[in-house]
């Protein structure tokens, strides 16, 4: 206990201070008393580099239409029992409207993952009537000159999760044609054309260790991250890796304490606190994963018809987000 007493304090004093093993022994550790002990700490360093401040970005989920088939997901190309929708430019400007009569200045926009002209030259569209409004992109994998379209259009962030880092995972939760050294050159390829550039990981999957999520926060700092965004992972029932593990049982837990170890290993980051923690710890799941170390909060702005075909993981539509 000690030994990470002295962890703590380095870690407090610069950024990537932390090595892997440490990050792994942290995790390991159960003792409720340390961990009040790391939530207090990164709630410190998020005061010390000004991030105490939550911030807003209105989320509309523009369309659930899906290319891949990622084994954990709901909105999977695979899955036929979903309705799919694609919004109109005019229903995403309407969400646009009510995101700034909010008071907000900053939206998110995301999707299914989808590489043509057409849907190129959707979002472009959308961008382009964003005039002033800070916008996040959530949209996969594309080639480097649709992201550079996209930022030619206004984009400013982007938001590319690695969903976890270790290859061999990645592998057996996506079906053959998707690379994992493609998805880590588009994070680089965004970071290299300006984009505040975001990445995050799925928590609790099936076949994941506490020693690849200590290594998931070591790629974050690799990638020099400039936000992340991670949550639980949620079992779906038409998802084919629904089959194969129960969920378990801490997921919750263990995402608060990979927000706490971020926010002390990587610093001055956005952090979200996401859906999907809102979705497992109730009312009160979000604002924990603030006071864990995010900062960074996403109230949905998808109009109702849509909500529940926006079906990542069962119980997504009713999450309520301040
Ligand atoms: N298609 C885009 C992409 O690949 O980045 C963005 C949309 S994707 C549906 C958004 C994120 O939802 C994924 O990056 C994944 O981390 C998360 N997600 C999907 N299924 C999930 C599940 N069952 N539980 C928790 N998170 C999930």
């Amino acid at each position: 206990m000690q030994r990470f007493g002295a962890i703590l304090k380095g870690a407090l004093k610069a950024p990537k201070n932390i090595p892997a093993g440490d990050l792994a022994g942290m995790l390991h550790c159960n003792d409720r008393l340390f961990w009040d002990d790391v939530f207090a700490a990164a709630r410190e360093v998020k005061r010390m580099c000004g991030r105490e401040q939550t911030l807003l970005r209105g989320l509309v989920e523009c369309s659930n239409i899906c290319s891949k088939n990622c084994r954990y997901c709901g909105i999977a190309k695979s899955n036929r029992a979903l309705t799919r929708y694609h919004m109109n430019v005019g229903e995403v400007k309407e969400c646009i409207k009510r995101i700034r009569n909010s008071g907000m200045n900053a939206a998110a926009f995301q999707g299914g993952e989808i590489e043509s002209e057409d849907n190129t030259s959707y979002y472009e569209e959308i961008l382009r009537s964003c005039g002033g409004l800070e916008v996040t992109l959530s949209l996969g994998e594309q080639e480097e000159d649709v992201y550079r379209r996209w930022k030619d259009a206004g984009a400013l962030r982007y938001l590319l999760r690695i969903e976890t880092s270790n290859r061999h995972l990645y592998s057996s939760l996506h079906p053959r044609e998707c690379s994992f050294e493609r998805r880590v050159q588009c994070i680089r390829t965004l970071k290299r054309l300006g984009y505040i550039t975001g990445t995050g990981v799925m928590i609790a999957l099936p076949g994941q260790t506490l020693d690849d999520l200590a290594r998931d926060i070591i790629f974050f700092g690799e990638m020099e991250a400039d936000m992340v965004g991670m949550g639980p992972w949620i079992k779906h029932p038409a998802a084919s890796l629904a089959g194969e593990a129960p969920p378990n049982e801490r997921a919750f837990e263990l995402s608060l304490k990979m927000i706490a170890l971020t926010r002390l290993y990587l610093h001055n980051v956005n952090i979200v606190s996401s859906t999907a923690l809102g979705t497992l710890g109730g009312a009160q799941g979000i604002e924990l994963g603030i006071s864990a170390g995010a900062n960074v909060m996403m109230p949905n702005f998808t109009p109702e018809k849509y909500r529940s075909a926006y079906d990542l993981y069962p119980g997504k539509s009713k999450t309520q987000v301040k």
